[in-house]
C-alpha cells in the first residue's frame, strides 16, 4: 500500500491485490476461484449508495498521484517540489510538461564526449561511433544477429529499435505471438549489449550464431515459465515448433 502511493503500480498487480481482497471477504482466503456475490465494484461504493465503502485500488492508486500534481501546481514549499520544479519542469508548468526520451546507455561515444573513453568507435565491429542507432541495429554485428532474429521470428519490419517495435505492435499476430516476437527483440538488445561489454572487459566477442542460441533459449525458457493457459492450439505448436 505504501508503494500505491508514490507509483502507479502495474495494472496487474493491482489487480492481484483485488483479488486477495475479493477472495477474503468471500471466502475467508487469500486465493479462491469461488464467484463474488455481488460485483466488485458495488462493494466498492459508498455506504449510502449500497456498498461497503471498500477501496477500489486501481482508483486509489491514480487518485494518489493527485496529491504530488496538487503540490506542484500549487508550489508546495518542500525540497521534492522545489527538485522537480528546476529538474523537471525547468520552473515551466506540470500541464506543459513532456518528458525527455533518454538513451541512457554509457556507450563509448558518450562516455568519449565527456572524456572517461579515449575512443568513440563501436567495441564490437570497430566501424562507426557507439551511438545507440550503431548499436541497435546499424552495427555489422548486430545487423547480423537482427537477420537472423527476423527469420527466425518470420519478422518483416525495419531496422531501428523503434520501428521494429512499432512494426511488432502494428502487426497481425496473436496477442501471444506478439509477446513472443517483443520477448526476442528485447532478449537480442540485452546480448548485444552484453556482447559489447564482454569485448571491452574480456576482448572477446561470441560468434552471431552463438548470441542468436543463447536468445533463442532465453525466449523459450521465458515463454514457457510464463505460459498463458489460454493460448490456442495453432499458437502454442507454433511456440513448440521454435
Ligand atoms: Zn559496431
Amino acid at each position: 500500500m505504501y508503494w500505491a502511493q508514490i507509483y502507479i503500480l502495474p495494472k496487474n498487480v493491482l489487480q492481484e491485490i483485488t483479488k486477495v481482497c475479493r477472495a477474503f471477504l468471500w471466502s475467508d482466503l487469500a486465493y479462491s476461484s469461488k464467484p463474488s456475490n455481488v460485483a466488485w465494484h458495488n462493494t466498492c461504493s459508498s455506504k449510502q449508495t449500497g456498498g461497503l465503502g471498500f477501496r477500489d485500488v486501481m482508483l486509489w492508486n491514480t487518485a494518489s498521484m493527485g496529491k504530488y500534481v496538487w503540490a506542484l501546481t500549487t508550489k508546495q514549499d518542500n525540497v521534492w517540489v522545489k527538485w522537480v520544479t528546476s529538474v523537471y519542469l525547468k520552473n515551466g508548468e506540470w500541464w506543459g510538461y513532456q518528458p525527455v526520451k533518454q538513451a541512457r546507455l554509457q556507450t563509448t561515444a558518450k562516455l568519449a564526449k565527456i572524456g572517461i573513453s579515449t575512443s568513440a568507435s563501436c567495441l564490437i565491429c570497430g566501424q562507426g561511433d557507439e551511438i545507440h542507432d550503431h548499436l541497435f541495429f546499424r552495427c555489422t554485428y548486430s545487423n547480423m544477429c537482427l537477420v537472423e532474429m527476423k527469420k527466425w521470428m518470420g519478422l518483416q519490419c525495419g531496422n531501428k529499435l523503434q520501428y521494429i517495435f512499432r512494426d511488432i505492435s502494428h502487426s497481425r499476430r496473436s496477442k501471444f505471438r506478439k509477446q513472443v516476437v517483443f520477448a526476442a527483440v528485447v532478449a537480442l538488445v540485452y546480448l548485444i549489449w552484453r556482447c559489447r561489454n564482454t569485448s571491452y572487459w574480456e576482448r572477446t566477442v561470441p560468434t552471431v550464431s552463438s548470441t542468436i542460441s543463447s536468445m533463442k533459449q532465453v525466449v523459450k525458457s521465458i515463454i514457457q515459465a510464463v505460459l498463458p493457459k489460454n493460448v490456442s492450439r495453432s499458437d502454442s505448436q507454433w511456440f513448440l515448433a521454435l
